[in-house]
């Protein structure tokens, strides 16, 4: 047992050590990414059930001198890691706002912020920058946070998403679902949305639970006064199946993949015609 033991570790420690190397290479190529524009924003179109455009999520894609396209799930741990989620953060609020400007009003766009941005203190001041130097109106911004960051349950936090929406922003809450969350976070927290993880869209059709868990969710946050918006709608079967239970707004590749900012238009156009 000892011996194959010590073989299994050996192999381990190479994939771990390579695994190690590879993630070292992206965060040296990542520092200075941000100035040598590297990072894009791509737009993924956020629908009222009914129908029409709500909005559009902002979704970070890092263009790679030599790897090509990296995905978020793949460097923001990187840059949380090396201390560069601040400024990519802060970035990508800039930018966004920017974009939104010269949308149609009363487009709006959300922007996903690290569970470590909401532990740093200026995040108003970034977001009332941002606000300032490209003229959106704040009721056009909306802020994605994570269950992680409800989780901890923090009174600072509480304040500043509570001076956030002071400021006339939405706060929405992703990925709800995956985690822990309970009913008694979504009383407790300042929050005008619940984003409804795919995992759920997904499962309808596959699992009989799907449909009663969905059901309870989408009534239980409009109990609370919350916005629903249902992610990764993939199938017209499955938007029929969420309108039918009431959700307010539908997101996922059904209507669109994330697209780039130059495609806003066209996009708006397509989705604009029955
Ligand atoms: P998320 O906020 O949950 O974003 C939704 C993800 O689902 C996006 O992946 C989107 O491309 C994908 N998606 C949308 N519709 C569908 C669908 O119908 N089916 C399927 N299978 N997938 C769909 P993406 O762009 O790879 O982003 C992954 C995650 O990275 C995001 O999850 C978010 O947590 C994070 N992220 C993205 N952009 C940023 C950013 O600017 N800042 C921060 N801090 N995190 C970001
Ligand atoms: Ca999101
Ligand atoms: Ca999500
Ligand atoms: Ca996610």
């Amino acid at each position: 047992a000892k011996d194959s033991g010590r073989g299994t570790c050996r192999v381990f420690d190479r994939e771990m050590a390579e695994r190690l190397q590879a993630r070292r290479g992206l965060a040296a190529d990542l520092r200075g990414a941000l100035q040598r524009g590297e990072l894009v924003l791509c737009y993924q179109p956020i629908l009222h059930a009914a129908g029409g455009v709500a909005g559009f999520e902002a979704l970070l894609r890092w263009h790679h001198p030599h790897r090509g396209l990296v995905m978020p799930a793949e460097f923001i741990p990187v840059a949380e890691e090396i201390g560069a989620i601040a400024a990519i953060d802060a970035w990508v609020l800039r930018t966004a706002c920017a974009d939104a400007a010269g949308w149609p009003s009363p487009l709006r766009v959300a922007v996903n912020l690290s569970p470590a941005r909401l532990e740093g203190r200026d995040l108003t001041c970034t977001v009332a920058e941002a606000l300032a130097a490209t003229g959106l109106a704040a009721s056009r911004l909306e802020l994605e946070i994570t269950e992680a960051v409800v989780l901890r349950d923090n009174q600072r936090i509480m304040a500043l998403l509570r001076e956030l929406r002071g400021m006339g922003l939405r706060v929405a809450l992703d990925d709800f679902g995956t985690g822990y969350s309970s009913l008694a976070y979504l009383r407790r927290f300042p929050l005008d949305k619940l984003k409804i993880d795919r995992g759920f869209v997904q499962d309808l059709g596959h699992s009989p639970t799907a449909a009663p868990i969905l059901r309870a969710i989408i009534e239980l946050a409009h109990t609370l006064g919350l916005v629903t918006t249902a992610e990764g709608v993939e199938t017209a079967a499955q938007l029929g199946l969420l309108r039918e239970m009431g959700v307010a707004e539908v997101q996922g590749y059904l209507f669109s993949q994330p697209c780039p900012a130059a495609e806003v238009p066209a996009l708006l156009e397509a989705l604009a015609r029955p």
